[in-house]
C-alpha cells in the first residue's frame, strides 16, 4: 500500500470528526459529518488534508480517483476470540436439536471444548488458522481489530495464545490488541477449587504475561456460572499491578454484578449486556466505560438482543462489535452485525455506522489514531460504491460492502 496520495473524486466522505473528539453518546450518535465530492489527502499513511473537490491541492503525489464511491473510517472490531483451534459445528448441530449453551457446557463443551482443541495444537498451525481469518476481516473493512485469549485456560496454552497475537500484531498491516482473558472458565480440574485457578492467573500467567509484553488489555468472563464477582475483583486488582486496564465480559446471562464490577475497576469496556436495568443503565452514565453490544452472539445463540436503544436513548455511547468466536458468534462480518444493531437492537444506521468507528476505536483505546476523518489520524478507510442514504448500506444485509480497503 502506496504511503502517500491523494484520493480525488469521492462521492461522500463520512464520518468527519474533530480531533478533541474520542467517542459520541446519546443523541450525538445518530449525526455523521459528511462532505460530498471530496478528496483526502495522505502523507506517510496518515490524514494530512481533506475537503471539497474544488480545494484540492495540486501536487506531485498520487492521485487516485474513486469516481463518485464513497469514503468511511475502516470499522474497529474491538471484541473478537480470533485465536481458536477448530470450529464448534458439533455444538451448533446439538442446538439445532433443541439443547441450550448451558446445556452443552455442562456436558463438557463449550469453552473447556475449544480449550482442549487448542491445547493440543501447536504455535504455527494456530497462527496460521487466525492469520487466515484476519486477512477475510481486514478484506471486510475492519482496520483495527481486538484479540483475546482463553482458550488455553493452562499457563502454557494462554502464552501460546497470545504469543500467536504478537506475531498476527507483527505481521498484519493494522492495528491490533490482544486482551488476556485467562478467567474465560474455570478448567475442569478446577471446578471445585476456584481459587486455585484464580491462584494460577494472579501468581503464574500475570507475571509471565507482563514479562514477555504479551496483552494490553485483561478481561474475565463476569457472569452465571462462571467468575463472581468477588472473583472478578480478585483478579482486576491483580491485573492493575501489572498496568493491564480491564475490558469486561457481564450481563450477557443475567443482573449479575458485571457492569458494576466493571466501571468500579476502571473498565475501559464492558461487553455483551444482554441483560441490563435501569440501574446498571444509571451506573454506566456515570463512568468512562463504554458499553459494548454484540449482536452476532444474540442472533447464533438465540438469546435477547442488548436493549442499545434504551442506552442511547438514556445518553449512553454504545459501541458494537463482532464477537467472533467459534462458539457463539463464528461470523466476522460488520456489514452484517451493523444491520443485526439496527434490526434487534434497535439502532440506528447511522447509530450503527459511529457504533462501528469511533465508538468502536474508544473500546480499543485508539481513539487518538483511529474511528473517524480527521487530520493526523492513521489513513485507514473503506470505499463503497454510492449509494442514495447511509439508511440503504445495513438494508442489503449480510453482503460485504467494501469495494476496496486502505490502511
Ligand atoms: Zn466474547
Amino acid at each position: 500500500m502506496l504511503k502517500n496520495y491523494i484520493i480525488t473524486n469521492i462521492g461522500q466522505l463520512m464520518g468527519i470528526l474533530p480531533k478533541e473528539t474520542l467517542l459520541l453518546k446519546g443523541e450525538e450518535m445518530g449525526h455523521i459529518n459528511v462532505l460530498h465530492n471530496a478528496f483526502i489527502e495522505v502523507e506517510d499513511r496518515k490524514i494530512k488534508s481533506f475537503g471539497l473537490m474544488e480545494n484540492c491541492p495540486e501536487t506531485e503525489s498520487h492521485l487516485v480517483n474513486i469516481h463518485g464511491d464513497w469514503l468511511i473510517p475502516g470499522f474497529v472490531d474491538s471484541h473478537t476470540h480470533m485465536v481458536f483451534a477448530n470450529s464448534r459445528h458439533n455444538e451448533y448441530v446439538m442446538r439445532l436439536q433443541g439443547k441450550t449453551y448451558e446445556d452443552i457446557a455442562a456436558e463438557g463443551g463449550g469453552i473447556l471444548n475449544s480449550a482442549k482443541k487448542l491445547q493440543s495444537m501447536d504455535e504455527d498451525t494456530l497462527y496460521k488458522k487466525a492469520h487466515k481469518f484476519a486477512e477475510e476481516a481486514i478484506a471486510g473493512g475492519t482496520l483495527a481489530l481486538e484479540i483475546k485469549s482463553g482458550y488455553g485456560l493452562s499457563v502454557e496454552s494462554e502464552l501460546k495464545m497470545l504469543r500467536v497475537v504478537k506475531r498476527l500484531k507483527n505481521d498484519l498491516p493494522i492495528s491490533i490488541k490482544a486482551t488476556f482473558l485467562g478467567a474465560h472458565a474455570f478448567p475442569s480440574e478446577f471446578k471445585s477449587n476456584h481459587q486455585g485457578y484464580i491462584d494460577l492467573i494472579i501468581k503464574e500467567m500475570l507475571p509471565s504475561i507482563a514479562n514477555e509484553q504479551l496483552a494490553d488489555y485483561i478481561d474475565v468472563f463476569c457472569d452465571k456460572g462462571f467468575f463472581s464477582v468477588d472473583e472478578t475483583s480478585q483478579i482486576l486488582s491483580a491485573a492493575a499491578a501489572f498496568g493491564l486496564q480491564p475490558k469486561i465480559h457481564g450481563n450477557e446471562l443475567g443482573l449479575t454484578g458485571g457492569v458494576q464490577t466493571a466501571v468500579d475497576n476502571n473498565a475501559l469496556s464492558v461487553d455483551h449486556l444482554e441483560h441490563i436495568s435501569d440501574v446498571e443503565i444509571n451506573y454506566l452514565l456515570n463512568s468512562n466505560t463504554m458499553p459494548v453490544i454484540l449482536p452476532g452472539s444474540s442472533f447464533f445463540l438465540k438469546i435477547p438482543y442488548a436493549p442499545g436503544r434504551s442506552m442511547i436513548d438514556a445518553g449512553l455511547p454504545v459501541c458494537i462489535a463482532s464477537d467472533f468466536n467459534p462458539g457463539s458468534s463464528p461470523h466476522h462480518n460488520l456489514w452484517f452485525t451493523w444491520s443485526l444493531a439496527c434490526l434487534y437492537n434497535g439502532l440506528l444506521p447511522a447509530e450503527a455506522f459511529n457504533a462501528l468507528t469511533i465508538n468502536g476505536a474508544y473500546a480499543l483505546g485508539l481513539s487518538n489514531s483511529h474511528g473517524s476523518i480527521t487530520e493526523g489520524k492513521k489513513a485507514c478507510f473503506i470505499s463503497t460504491r454510492p449509494f442514495e442514504s447511509i439508511n440503504e448500506i445495513p438494508y442489503w444485509f449480510a453482503q460485504n460492502h467494501a469495494k476496496k480497503v486502505w490502511y
